[in-house]
């Protein structure tokens, strides 16, 4: 399913401005580049009258497309798809998986904007750390030959049910209401490792001290000593949570050079959450591709030595 590892010098997860800047920046220096995103929120008939250098109003859409057009001009290679989770991969490098490829990323730029989709459960927060989990890779362990629940719609949530089937047979996917957004191959996988599929809703959750119950919108019950929570897409801070990157509340703690906790991992953007602004989102992507410019030429002298 997922051919050889691809090796890429920097990997920039994101296509919105502050992943295309530092794209244009890393391509330009030479640097194997590769941007995995879905179209960002802003790539849509939306007006932009503060934005550097134009003089009219411009769309959301018109400026993303001259921000791709100049990113492969550069060389960089932009890929539609999403990314499903990253993780310590040999010698320093980082490994990438996305929907339909694997990379091994020297550096990476985490520019995956901030997403605030919530399962809707009123004691969520009640279960924090007491069965409530976002990284399966973090806490999957906890839960040997335990029953947990997925809750989640599309491939993401598919990935990260097929991983926990590393830790235990009992693993179940439910929809949180949502419609099926996962796709006819990830599906099949599902199907395959004999995950069964619940389309309701989660209201409440019940336990002491710990989980051991969720309780659904039509008052039936199952039994879970975990849930882990892969709404929509992997966000940065799924991927914070994985790579042990420092967090403040749902953004990614990052320095003013747009360093993070862990050297080659950079950040950029509404991740970020200064200013929320596509102004300072292209500014962060251009400081985090100079920090990747350098870790890149850092490491490839080492190993050369
Ligand atoms: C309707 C609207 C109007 C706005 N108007 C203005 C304005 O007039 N002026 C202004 O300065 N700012 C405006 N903003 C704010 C501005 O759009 C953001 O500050 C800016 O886009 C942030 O850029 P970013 O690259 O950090 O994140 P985003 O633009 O959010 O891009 C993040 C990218 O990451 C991708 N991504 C996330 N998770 C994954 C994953 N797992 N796999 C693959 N890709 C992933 C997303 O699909 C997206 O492409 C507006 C925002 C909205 C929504």
């Amino acid at each position: 399913m997922f051919p050889t590892a691809q090796s890429v010098d920097t990997l920039i997860v994101g296509q919105g401005p502050a992943g295309l800047s530092a794209a244009i920046y890393t391509a330009r220096a030479g640097i194997k580049t590769v941007v995995v995103g879905m179209p960002p929120k802003i790539d849509g008939e939306y007006d932009i009258d503060n934005y550097f250098g134009f003089d009219e109003t411009v769309t959301g859409s018109e400026l993303m497309a001259r921000g791709r057009q100049q990113a492969e001009r550069f060389g960089a290679d932009l890929v539609t798809e999403r990314v499903l989770g990253i993780h310590h991969g040999m010698d320093g490098a980082f490994e990438v998986k996305t929907e339909h490829s694997t990379f091994m990323a020297r550096s990476v730029i985490l520019a995956a904007g901030v997403s605030r989709v919530r399962p809707g459960i009123s004691n969520l927060d009640d279960y924090d750390g007491k069965g409530i989990s976002y990284c399966v890779s973090c806490d999957g362990f906890f839960y040997k030959q335990k029953p947990v629940m997925v809750l989640g719609e599309g491939n993401y949530a598919v990935n990260q049910a097929l991983e926990l089937k590393n830790y235990t047979s009992d693993v179940t996917l439910c929809s949180q209401g949502k419609a099926l957004t996962m796709t006819d191959d990830f599906r099949a996988r599902l199907d395959e490792a004999g995950i069964p599929i619940i389309e309701k809703k989660v209201t409440t959750l019940e336990g002491s001290p710990a989980l051991e119950r969720a309780i659904f919108d039509d008052g039936e019950s199952i039994a879970v000593d975990g849930i882990f929570i892969a709404m929509g897409e992997a966000s940065a801070s799924d991927f914070a949570w994985t790579l042990g990157l420092e967090r403040e509340g749902i953004y990614i703690k990052s320095d003013e050079n747009q360093r993070t906790n862990l050297p080659g991992v950079y950040a950029a953007g509404d991740c970020v959450g200064r200013f929320l602004q596509i102004a300072v989102a292209v500014g962060e992507g251009a400081l985090a591709a100079r920090q990747a410019i350098n870790h890149v030429k850092k490491t490839a002298k080492e190993a050369a030595s």
